[in-house]
């Protein structure tokens, strides 16, 4: 029988290219080099993890502290059968661990929310540029990849908007998603995973800042509340209420506890008015509430309502919602009639914001949507329609809440597709 010869692999000066410098990317890479791969990391901005720096309001929040498997990865709704694997090989201890060895100290806040001791982003990024470099990753940044090539099951190369074509053993896929497009990520892998045959789920805004109808609110830009009950209803029906930060912007209202309800009131707006109620006093009951107010008009008798509101809360809020009672400012305390000092009680407890409505995918701080899950192999991110491409991070179709879990899905999965792809070559 005649031997047909096989064709030898053309040289390739790299083991892995890996295309996109945010956090997965970057994990992927310094790991694929730490298993010893010739790694070549490409980033179309100047400079890597653009979006990193601004997470957590610029401090970072660097994962969650969950221990338990199973139990962190209940926050990842449907997709945690899929994350079984990938978690098992790298979990939220391991990320502490890893920031933790490399000299970046973390904290443990509400919720096991991780931040770096600094409050600074900056440290995370600093840790991970530090493991590129130990790795000796080539890093390209201000190279805008173009199109991925492909011939049968396999990436051939990618085409950089110069028009050269970068060849490698495999290829890691870490563009993320469509959110602060400003900060580099546009989408561009969805295309061309759509083109390559991939399935991609649309993006769409997943945790979002919201628009207010009430200009009112405008005054308070900035002011952050750390403890109050977000309510939302419909038609007079409560569909959720949760305890937890309210942070006010120039056009409606954000923070943790806000985005996470984001999607439920985005899927709510089509049918009408939403309403949110906030708790100024999850505390107390209306009882406790009247007697603190009791007290107070009792220590200040002689002073302006106005004057004295401040007391309890901050002066922004205090100044705006005196106008919502139906107390005139100048009145003195001691003059307040029972049912105005009840009516102002139940205003605290009852805080009403219409909602206008989601702010875009573009001012989102996740989009949902992605490659389907289906389409990648668990155990090592590869694609299974093209054995040397690994999928990780944002691109992937992974619902999850705020609270450091969108962080440690970059780290896990750049984890696992920088082990298996140094494995592979
Ligand atoms: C305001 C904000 C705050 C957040 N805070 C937190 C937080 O505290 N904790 C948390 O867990 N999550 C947070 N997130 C979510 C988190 O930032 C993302 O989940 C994470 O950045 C996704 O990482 P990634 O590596 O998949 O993609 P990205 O961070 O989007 O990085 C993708 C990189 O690929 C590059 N790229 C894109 N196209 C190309 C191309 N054609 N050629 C070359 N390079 C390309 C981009 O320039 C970019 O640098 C926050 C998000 C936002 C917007």
């Amino acid at each position: 029988m005649k031997r047909i010869p096989t064709k030898p692999k053309p040289q390739t000066m790299y083991d892995v290219i890996v295309i996109g410098g945010g956090p997965a990317g970057m994990m992927a890479a310094g790991r694929a080099a730490e298993r010893g791969a010739r790694v070549l990391l490409l980033e179309k901005n100047p400079s890597l993890g653009k979006k990193l720096l601004i997470t957590g309001g610029g401090r970072c929040n660097v994962t969650n502290a969950e221990a338990n498997t199973r139990t962190l990865l209940s926050h990842f709704k449907d997709s945690d059968k899929f994350l079984f694997s990938p978690f098992s090989q790298w979990n939220s201890i391991d990320t502490i661990r890893f920031f933790n060895e490399r000299n970046m100290p973390t904290k443990i806040e509400d919720n096991l929310r991780v931040f770096p001791t600094s409050d600074k982003a900056q440290s995370v990024w600093s840790v991970l540029v530090q493991y590129l470099k130990e790795g000796a990753v080539t890093v390209k940044s201000g190279e805008e990849v173009k199109r991925m090539e492909a011939r049968g099951t396999e990436i051939t190369g990618v085409t950089l908007k110069s028009g050269e074509i970068l060849t490698a053993q495999s290829y890691i896929l870490a563009t993320g998603g469509k959110s602060r497009p400003e900060t580099g990520s546009t989408g561009d892998g969805f295309g061309w995973l759509s083109t390559l045959g991939h399935t991609v789920k649309e993006p769409d805004a997943s945790l979002v800042p919201l628009t207010l109808k009430d200009t009112w609110t405008k005054l308070l830009s900035g002011l952050t509340l750390p403890e109050v009950k977000i309510s939302v209803f419909q038609n007079g029906k409560r569909f959720n209420s949760k305890k937890g930060k309210l942070l006010f912007t120039h056009v409606g209202v954000s923070g943790p506890t806000i985005l996470n309800m984001s999607k439920g009131i985005g899927e709510l707006l089509p049918y009408g008015e939403v309403t949110l109620e906030i708790d100024l006093f999850p505390a107390y009951d209306n009882g406790t509430l009247d007697q603190t107010l009791i007290a107070l008009f009792e220590t200040h008798s002689n002073k302006h309502f106005k004057n004295i509101l401040c007391e309890l809360l901050p002066t922004a809020l205090a100044n705006a919602l005196i106008a919502h009672t139906a107390i005139n400012p100048n009145t003195p305390c001691h003059s307040i009639s029972k049912e105005a000092r009840k009516a102002c009680g139940l205003l605290l407890k009852h805080v009403p914001l219409r909602v206008k409505g989601l702010l875009g995918v573009d001012k989102a701080i996740v989009t949902s949507g992605g490659v389907s899950l289906d389409e990648i192999n668990t155990r090592t991110m590869c694609s299974r329609q093209f054995n040397n491409l690994y999928i990780v991070g944002d691109l992937l179709n992974i619902d999850r809440p705020s609270g450091g879990y969108s962080l440690q899905l970059c780290w896990t999965t750049g984890f696992v597709a920088g082990s298996s792809v140094a494995l592979d070559s």
